[in-house]
């Protein structure tokens, strides 16, 4: 491959839904591409705006409280057909927490206020009078690997037929704290409730997620080695710690 790869990154809604450090994700996407030089675009899209069309491999929405979810849901209203459409050309999408229950059918806060989602993933949020917080550690089967991070939300997340779970609960609460599931995947776009942020400390999604956005450009293609020590490291560390503590 002589051309130098680049990806494209549609970010929604920077400001209002990053409340837990999850641009840490956005951050994590860029240097893992630019150390293998691959290009990096990003692209931020606020309110009102509209999200570039023919453009985006990867969509990221980060988390938020309930107030910024509802104004997020209202101007999502405008965005849900176009990123619908994304959707089903196969775009990869990540969504962790707020966002990942944005990505589902409907978010129903604490008032019973409910906020339509994108309908991208069949799940469906309730929130909970439990606040589901602390270390979460999760078997992911499609990666043979781990995944670690921090929960911090009330809602509870169900799935529906078309979706299925992102991975198994080791230690913590997971979707809803019974069923034993953490996140969701549904074609190509994955949901999950791992702040911390998610990406920084489990390399192997966030590469995993690198080729799949690259796929639709370049095909399959194989990422130079990157010395993973010290995410390793954090990997590991935060999985000793979620041991020790809950
Ligand atoms: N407001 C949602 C909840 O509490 C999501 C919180 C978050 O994004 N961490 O479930």
């Amino acid at each position: 491959m002589n051309e130098k790869m680049h990806l494209n990154i549609t970010w929604l809604y920077p400001k209002e839904m990053s409340t837990y450090g999850d641009r840490g994700n956005i951050l994590t996407l860029k240097k893992r591409c630019e150390w293998r030089g691959i290009e990096v675009n990003i692209d931020e899209v606020r309110l009102k705006d509209k999200p570039k069309e023919n453009w985006t491999d990867l969509y990221f929405f980060g988390g938020g409280q309930d107030t910024a979810q509802t104004t997020v849901g209202e101007d999502l209203k405008e965005k849900k057909k176009f990123l619908q459409n994304e959707a089903q050309e196969s775009k990869v999408f990540l969504g962790v927490c707020g966002g990942y229950q944005l990505f589902g059918l409907y978010y129903r806060d604490s008032s019973g206020q409910e906020t339509e989602g994108l309908g991208i993933l069949d799940i469906a949020t309730r929130a909970s009078n439990t606040r589901m917080m602390g270390n979460l550690v999760m078997e992911v089967d499609f990666l043979k690997d781990k995944m670690v991070g921090f929960e911090n939300h009330s809602g509870e997340t169900r799935l529906g037929q078309k979706a299925v779970a992102l991975g198994k609960v080791l230690v913590g609460f997971g979707n809803n704290g019974q069923d034993k599931t953490e996140g969701a995947v549904q074609n190509n776009v994955y949901g999950c409730y791992l702040h911390g942020p998610v990406l920084p400390k489990n390399p192997t999604f966030a590469d995993y997620l690198v080729k799949l956005a690259l796929k639709r450009s370049y095909g399959e293609i194989e990422l130079r080695f990157l010395n993973d020590s010290i995410e390793l490291a954090a990997h590991e560390t935060a999985l000793q710690r979620a041991h020790k503590t809950r």
